[in-house]
């Protein structure tokens, strides 16, 4: 089953990168001061109560800015929340509500998608501060105070996070599976193979590069053998955003495959 996606949205400077860092465990994500450093979407992989899934940074949406890089990182953090299962929209505790921070909130709720809201910079034990009972003003809902530096309210946070995943198919751990992952660059003609074993146009086969974006799961049985034939994006450098979480999922769908299929 392929793994839910969480994406980590807010204004600039509220601490997402360094959110990000705290739950992936690794410097994956570039921490500054300077408002807009995170250019890039950064990726990883978490666990959190037996359960894996993809966290992605966005750089952060400065509303109503016209400079061209926050515009292609609002454009990058939409892309983002396109994808992702559930949001986790962080703000600040120290800045208080800001007029961006509304501006994000009516963003997210367009999208539809579950939001979760993190209060972030909550840095003193104890005693949830009253200062965070403000952010119920963004209607989101309950804010879950957190420490990004620290690392505390982040598990109270994650269980939030995790009321919205899909439920695990049950298929997976009980049945014994055989993994196959299809892997190969753009265009090797993927998609075409997964509709010849599953018997049906199953996958969208275009002569664009690039058509399959995400993983797709087929159960193919073979001699009385039960499969699973994941047929993923075509592994290439890209500069387009979605494609990239593509590439990073194919690399993963190969590296818990039992069988990779190279074509
Ligand atoms: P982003 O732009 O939202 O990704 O924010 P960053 O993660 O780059 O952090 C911006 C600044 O806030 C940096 O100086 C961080 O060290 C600081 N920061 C992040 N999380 C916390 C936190 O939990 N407590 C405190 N006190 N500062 C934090
Ligand atoms: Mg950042």
């Amino acid at each position: 089953m392929a793994k839910p996606i969480v994406a980590i949205v807010g204004r600039p400077n509220v601490g997402k990168s360094t959110l990000f860092n705290k739950i992936c465990g690794k410097r994956l994500s570039i921490v500054d001061d300077t408002p807009g450093v995170t250019r890039d979407r950064i990726y990883g992989t978490a666990e959190w109560n037996n359960r894996s899934f993809m966290l992605v940074d966005t750089g952060g949406i400065e509303p109503g800015s016209d400079d061209v890089i926050l515009s292609k990182m609002r454009d990058q953090a939409r892309l983002a929340i396109d994808m992702a299962q559930v949001i986790v929209f962080v703000v600040d505790l120290k800045s208080g509500v800001t007029a961006a921070d509304y501006d994000v909130a009516s963003i997210l709720q367009k999208s539809g998608k579950p939001i979760v809201l993190c209060v972030n910079k909550c840095d003193t034990v104890g005693e949830t501060p009253m200062d965070v009972y403000e952010f119920y003003n963004l209607g989101i809902g309950d804010p879950y105070p957190v420490s990004s530096v620290h690392g505390h309210g982040t598990g109270d946070l994650l269980d939030a996070v995790f009321e919205y995943f899909p439920e695990e198919n049950e298929s997976d751990d009980e049945e014994e599976l055989i993994e196959v992952a299809v892997i190969g660059k753009p265009n090797a003609g993927k998609s075409t193979l997964l509709n010849l074993f599953a018997g049906e146009e199953r996958a969208i086969v275009t002569e664009i590069a690039g058509t399959t974006r995400d993983l797709l799961e087929v159960p193919v049985m073979v001699d009385g053998i039960q499969l699973n034939i994941t047929d993923t994006a075509g592994l290439r450098d890209t500069e387009d955003v979605v494609e990239r979480i593509g590439v990073e999922r194919a690399k993963e769908s190969a590296e818990h495959a039992d069988l990779i299929l190279y074509l």
